[in-house]
């Protein structure tokens, strides 16, 4: 929702103003009609109906993954293609087993777009080769993520074999991540704008993350900011200069060390561990010595987690590492005292994994995808 356009027009037909904040929070509960806030009077009801559209976004496409994934593609007003992915990992505490496993926690969480498009060219990614648009206002990446609200409060789930109802009410979004399309450290004000709001949506600061390409002056405003720590991720992908700039061209802007020092700057003041992504490209940098580089390079070691990135296909000329280069990968650097972890690799199967989205028309395979339109007969959640 526009909350300006909201704003003005309440103001406009002499509403108090508090019923910007009434909308917001029905909004904010998943409310997906003006029908159902109920504290407002009627007639204001049909007017907003008419005048401020529920979403700033125009929903374009759909589709589920396999592994219960959902990519939304959106437009804005203006025709910028954008999109969304909504991951649900399975299960619950009453689930999980006595060995604590990511994907059965029974998070939600939420990956979304700072920009329409990107204006960096990293070349092992899909945003990077479609035009870069412009950013997103802050109404426009909360809309993201209060469309899947909407979408998570209208589902019902099945009981869990204990349960005798027949269903229960669908688990809360309670995660977000910036990495969808676009570098959020340049468009930073209206991020955080969105960031604020977040926790309206039940998801707060503390599992909202911001993954970023090592925009310096982005990473140093996150630094000396007031207000809560939002985590912090970098996208490293080489542990020496000269294949980063080949990979990530803004690393001739921005080199390693010095990204690597606001990093630890930013530890230092937010006392969080700063999460390494690491991009695995089979015969690129998924090398022993790399390893050991990489190693060299993340000190203090309290400061940094390494999280390994299997690569997902994008059409460029990059395979991913080998299972077992990416397991040898880990060993190393886990054995100098750097903790490592793999990525789950999630919505594959319709191209909404990492780097893969690539709008405006080119994502058409699985039988999965639906269009917007015959979304009424389709059943998400499960
Ligand atoms: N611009 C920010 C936010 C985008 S995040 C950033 O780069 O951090 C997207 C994440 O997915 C980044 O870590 C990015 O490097 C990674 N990524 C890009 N292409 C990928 C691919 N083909 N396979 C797996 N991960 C990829």
């Amino acid at each position: 929702m526009d909350l300006d356009l909201l704003r003005a027009t309440l103001a406009q037909r002499g509403q108090p103003a508090f019923r910007a904040q009434q909308v917001w929070e029905w909004m904010a509960r998943g409310a997906s009609s003006y029908a159902q806030m109920t504290n407002l009077p009627e007639a204001l009801r049909a007017d907003l109906e008419r005048s401020v559209p529920l979403s700033s976004l125009v929903l374009e496409r759909e589709a589920v993954a396999s592994d219960g994934t959902e990519k939304a593609l959106f437009h804005t007003v203006d025709a910028r293609p954008l999109e969304a992915v909504l991951m649900r990992y399975r299960g619950g505490a009453k689930h999980s087993a006595s060995v604590p496993n990511p994907s059965r926690d029974g998070r939600r969480s939420v990956c979304l777009s700072s920009q329409s498009g990107c204006p960096l060219t990293c070349i092992f990614c899909a945003t990077g080769s479609m035009a870069y648009a412009r950013n997103l206002t802050a109404s426009e990446i909360l809309d993201q993520a209060l469309h899947f609200r909407r979408k998570e409060s209208s589902a019902r789930h099945p009981a869990s074999p204990s349960e005798s109802q027949g269903a229960v009410p669908a688990p809360r979004i309670d995660h977000c991540v910036f990495m969808g399309m676009g570098e959020p450290l340049l468009n930073l004000d209206n991020v955080l704008a969105a960031c604020e709001r977040l926790p309206d949506i039940g998801i707060h600061p503390s599992s909202t993350m911001i993954s970023t390409v090592g925009w310096i002056p982005g990473i140093d405003r996150l630094t000396d900011r007031d207000g809560p720590t939002i985590r912090l991720a970098l996208s490293l992908h080489a542990p020496d200069d000269a294949l980063r700039s080949e990979l990530m061209p803004v690393n001739e802007r921005y080199p390693l060390a010095d990204v690597l020092d606001a990093c630890r700057r930013w530890h230092e003041a937010r006392r969080r561990r700063v999460y390494i992504e690491y991009l695995m490209l089979g015969g690129v940098n998924d090398r022993y010595e790399q390893a050991v580089a990489l190693a060299a390079l993340l000190t203090p070691r309290t400061a940094f987690k390494v999280n390994l990135i299997p690569y997902n296909p994008t059409g460029s000329a990059f395979e991913g590492s080998s299972r077992g280069a990416i397991d040898a990968f880990r060993s190393a650097l886990e054995e100098r005292g750097v903790p490592a972890t793999v990525r789950l690799t999630r919505g594959r199967d319709i191209d909404a994994a990492c780097g893969q989205l690539a709008a405006a028309g080119t994502v058409q395979r699985g039988d999965v995808l639906t269009r917007a339109s015959e979304r009424s007969s389709h059943r998400a959640g499960r």
